[in-house]
């Protein structure tokens, strides 16, 4: 994308301070908005703390080599006042799932350093917009008495924030008398039927948890807009009936992964990797083009030994090549690690498999040819990565708004064939049992995979969905005028 000088001068007095949320798969979005926007002159400020500073070294030193004109400020992080372990400055390393409330105290205790830092002279220019992470209600405060717009990031999709937006009006889920009774999203131009257990936290009346969601809830909408890691063809209507419904300024903007051009940034998003990228290429390498399956669950997601164990069953059954992401190893006992080395990483499952234990290259991964399949838990960054790359998925649903993201993925856009999970978990609790068996696994391996008339239809709305989501980031693409828009409203007065 060439990028004038006339174009990137008219926007060299703004100044964007980004605050993601903490969580690793916010932060990564985010920076990739912060160099979109850097490269089109924009000076950006990134918030973070000390720890995630730590973490983001390489991502840090990468953009610095870059030189665009972004900077990541840490701001002193009080864990241990809110009650978290010394240290505990992202949900990824929460102790438990039910100390998220604590991380969103310590995070409104970053308020005071945040307007100090927005005061004082030391920042590049002063603060033309803030975009926010969505558990900081108190930041649209913050933009008002600096008189800048404020818009939410919310890391969701189009989809899942308008089916949100339809359950916080009509409320459905409180006429729910159990976790798994079902009822219908309303609003929709199809029947959608769910189940508490299967939407985010929001709507499941925790009790631990019901402050900390009004009040994001409310943060929401005084908010200027919203801006959504999507695109124009992948599911437009659900943006604009956002936009009727919450009179917000709704702009989507990506997919944002695809301002990696260079394989190596593409490599360095959120953690240090935990394999030598070039050696997936070379695996990739020696793999017929779309035979292989790429398997992960995203940042958090994890599964008991016992599913661990029935998926790693079913992947061998179903006699494809893979590769195999399994983050948080050793929290398993050691014979389950023992049986991971044995089956898949000496020789077990012969050169079919590459198991990753840890971080992956996952753009890089997935825009490699010899993919052909992402087995995913639909996060949505691991969704859109997944069709800008043109790769259709199987669908494997954990918590969050994830189930929603699978709708869209399997029955709106078609580009997805559904495992079969039925039983949302509780990040960083996975249940014992081992709730999918091998053969379903196995199943959805070689539906996906299928060559038949089925899996040429979705292979073909992907593909179709990858050169889609290229023009939308490029110069006049929806998401590059999206952009444009975002810098335009931050440069008037009084907006
Ligand atoms: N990711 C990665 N390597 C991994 C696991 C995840 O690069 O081994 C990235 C992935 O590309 C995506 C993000 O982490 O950008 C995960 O976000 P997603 O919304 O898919 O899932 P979450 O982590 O929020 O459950």
């Amino acid at each position: 994308m060439a990028i004038s000088n006339d174009m990137i001068s008219g926007h060299r007095k703004l100044h964007f301070v980004l605050l993601p949320w903490l969580t690793t798969s916010h932060m990564i979005p985010m920076i990739d908005i912060g160099r979109m926007l850097a490269e089109r002159g924009v000076t950006v400020t990134i918030v973070t703390t000390p720890a995630n500073a730590v973490a983001l070294k390489p991502t840090i030193a990468r953009i610095a080599d870059s030189g665009l004109p972004i900077k990541f400020v840490p701001l002193p992080f009080r864990s241990v006042e809110a009650g978290l372990p010394d240290g505990c400055e992202i949900a990824d390393n929460l102790p438990a799932f039910d100390m998220l409330p604590n991380l969103y105290n310590a995070a409104k205790l970053l308020r005071q350093p945040l307007e100090l830092l927005l005061r004082e002279q030391s920042t590049p220019l002063p603060p033309s917009c803030i975009l926010s992470g969505m558990c900081y209600p108190w930041v649209t405060e913050v933009a008002r008495d600096l008189g800048i717009p404020c818009f939410i990031f919310h890391g969701f999709g189009s989809f899942a924030i308008y089916c949100m937006h339809n359950l916080y009006s009509y409320k459905p889920h409180e006429g729910a008398a159990s976790a798994t009774e079902p009822f219908e999203i309303p609003g929709l131009p199809f029947q959608f039927e769910i189940t508490r257990q299967h939407l985010p936290i929001f709507f499941q009346s925790m009790p631990k948890f019901m402050e900390m969601c009004k009040e994001v809830r409310e943060g929401e909408l005084e908010m200027d807009g919203v801006i959504i890691n999507s695109f124009d063809d992948l599911e437009p209507q659900y943006a604009e009936q956002l936009a009727g419904a919450t009179g917000q300024k709704i702009l989507t903007i990506g997919p944002v992964s695809m301002c990696h051009r260079e394989s190596s940034d593409m490599a360095d998003r959120g953690r240090e990797l935990s394999v030598d990228a070039t050696r997936c290429l070379q695996w990739l390498d020696s793999m017929k083009p779309q035979s292989v399956i790429y398997v992960s669950f995203g940042s958090v997601g994890s599964f008991s030994p016992a599913q661990l164990m029935e998926l790693g069953h079913g992947l061998l059954a179903a006699n494809r090549a893979f590769i195999w992401v399994v983050n948080g190893v050793q929290r398993f006992p050691s014979e389950v690690q023992r049986w991971l080395q044995e089956n898949f990483e000496e020789g077990g499952a012969d050169s079919r498999c590459l198991l990753i234990r840890g971080w992956a290259p996952q753009v890089l991964i997935l825009s490699h040819p010899a993919v052909g399949g992402f087995m995913t838990h639909c996060g949505w960054n691991s969704t859109l990565e997944s069709a800008s790359a043109g790769v259709p998925m199987a669908t494997w649903p954990l918590f969050a708004e994830q189930f929603l993201n699978e709708k869209l993925i399997v029955d709106v856009i078609g580009i997805g064939v559904a495992v079969g999970a039925k039983t949302a978990v509780q990040p960083f609790a996975p249940d014992d049992k081992a709730s999918v068996k091998r053969e379903t696994i196995a199943d959805a391996v070689e539906r996906l995979m299928d060559g038949g008339e089925e899996g040429e239809e979705r292979r073909r709305r992907a593909k179709e969905l990858k050169e889609k989501a290229r023009e939308a980031v490029e110069m006049g693409g929806s998401s590059f005028n999206n952009i444009t828009l975002l810098m335009e409203f931050a440069k008037q007065p009084n907006n």
